[in-house]
C-alpha cells in the first residue's frame, strides 16, 4: 500500500506518468469512475491507494468468478453439477480474501449463504440453458480507435449469436430503463470491442442482475445493439477524459455515491 500524507493534489511533476500511462489506453470502468467523480479517479489510479474490499464487493467478486468458471465449463464442454460448482464457491470464497482485511461485523457465513443462494436462484432463473454454447468467455478485447486511446475491456460473456452479456449484484431491484441509461458507456465500450474483435455488429447486449435480497431475485434487461448516437457519445466521454487527465482536473462531485465511497476519508481532507 503507498502511504499517502496529503490526500491534497499532487504537483505534476510527480504525476507524469500515471497520467501518461492513464491518456495510452482508457477502459470503462476507468472511463465510468473519471466521469463519477475524478477525485475518487485520482485517489483510485493515480494515487492508487488500496482499500480492503468491503462485503459486498467480495461477494460480487466471488459471484462473478463462479459464473465465469460455469461459463467455462459450458464452452469447454466440461461436466458440472451442483455440488462440483458449491466447491467452486467455497475455493473464490476463501481464495479472494487473502491478504485482505475485510471487515465482516460478525455477519460472514451469513453474507456467504446469501450469497451462494443468490448463484442458485441465478441458475433457475437464468434465460442460459445448460447446454448452450456461449461464442466467448472473459475475453481480453482491444481497439485502436484513431485520435483515441486504445480502448480495453473483458467481455464477461458473449452468447451465441453475438449476444453480449454482463452480470451485476446489486443490493436493491434495478428499474430496466434506467440500468440501460447507466451502463451506457460500459455497455458501448463492449460493443465497439466486440465488433473490433469479430468484424460484426452484435446482435443485442443482455445485463443480468443478481439481486441480493431477503428471497434474492434475477433481473434480465435486453437491449438492441448499441446506436450510432451511443458511439458518439462514448468518443465524446473519451475525448473529456483525456482533457480532463492533460489539465489534471481532479475536482471531486459529490453525491448519493459518496456514501458508499472508500475515499470519503481523504476526500473530507482534500482541498
Ligand atoms: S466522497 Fe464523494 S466526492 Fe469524495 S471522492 Fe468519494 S465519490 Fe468523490
Amino acid at each position: 500500500m503507498r502511504a499517502v500524507n496529503s490526500p491534497n493534489t499532487p504537483p505534476v511533476s510527480s504525476l507524469a506518468n500515471p497520467i501518461a500511462e492513464l491518456q495510452k489506453q482508457v477502459s470503462a470502468s476507468r472511463l465510468n469512475l473519471f466521469h463519477q467523480c475524478r477525485l475518487k479517479f485520482m485517489f483510485r489510479y493515480v494515487l492508487r491507494l488500496e482499500k480492503p474490499p468491503t462485503p459486498a464487493l467480495h461477494v460480487g467478486k466471488t459471484v462473478h468468478a463462479v459464473l465465469q468458471a460455469w461459463n467455462l465449463k459450458r464452452w469447454r464442454k466440461q461436466p458440472f453439477d451442483n455440488e462440483r460448482l458449491k466447491e467452486l464457491f467455497n475455493d473464490h470464497w476463501l481464495a479472494l480474501q487473502e491478504g485482505h482485511d475485510i471487515d465482516w461485523e460478525g455477519v460472514e457465513n451469513l453474507e456467504k449463504d446469501k450469497a451462494w443462494k443468490l448463484l442458485e436462484i441465478y441458475w433457475l432463473e437464468t434465460p442460459i440453458k445448460a447446454n448452450e454454447m456461449p461464442e466467448a468467455v472473459e475475453v481480453l478485447v482491444e481497439a485502436e480507435i484513431r485520435g483515441q486511446p486504445k480502448l480495453v475491456g473483458i467481455l464477461d460473456l458473449v452468447r451465441s449469436g453475438g449476444r453480449i452479456v454482463d452480470f451485476k449484484t446489486c443490493a436493491q431491484t434495478p428499474n430496466p430503463e434506467t440500468a440501460a441509461y447507466q451502463h451506457e458507456l460500459q455497455l458501448t465500450c463492449y460493443a465497439l470491442l466486440y465488433r473490433h474483435a469479430t468484424g460484426h455488429q452484435e446482435s443485442g447486449l443482455e445485463i443480468h442482475h443478481l439481486v441480493k435480497l431477503k428471497a434474492p431475485k434475477v433481473i434480465i434487461t435486453t437491449l438492441p445493439p448499441i446506436t450510432e448516437a451511443q458511439v458518439s457519445r462514448l468518443k465524446k466521454a473519451i475525448d473529456s477524459y483525456v482533457q480532463g487527465l492533460d489539465k489534471l482536473d481532479f475536482v471531486p462531485s459529490t453525491g448519493l455515491h459518496c456514501s458508499y465511497c472508500e475515499f470519503f476519508n481523504e476526500c473530507r481532507n482534500w482541498h
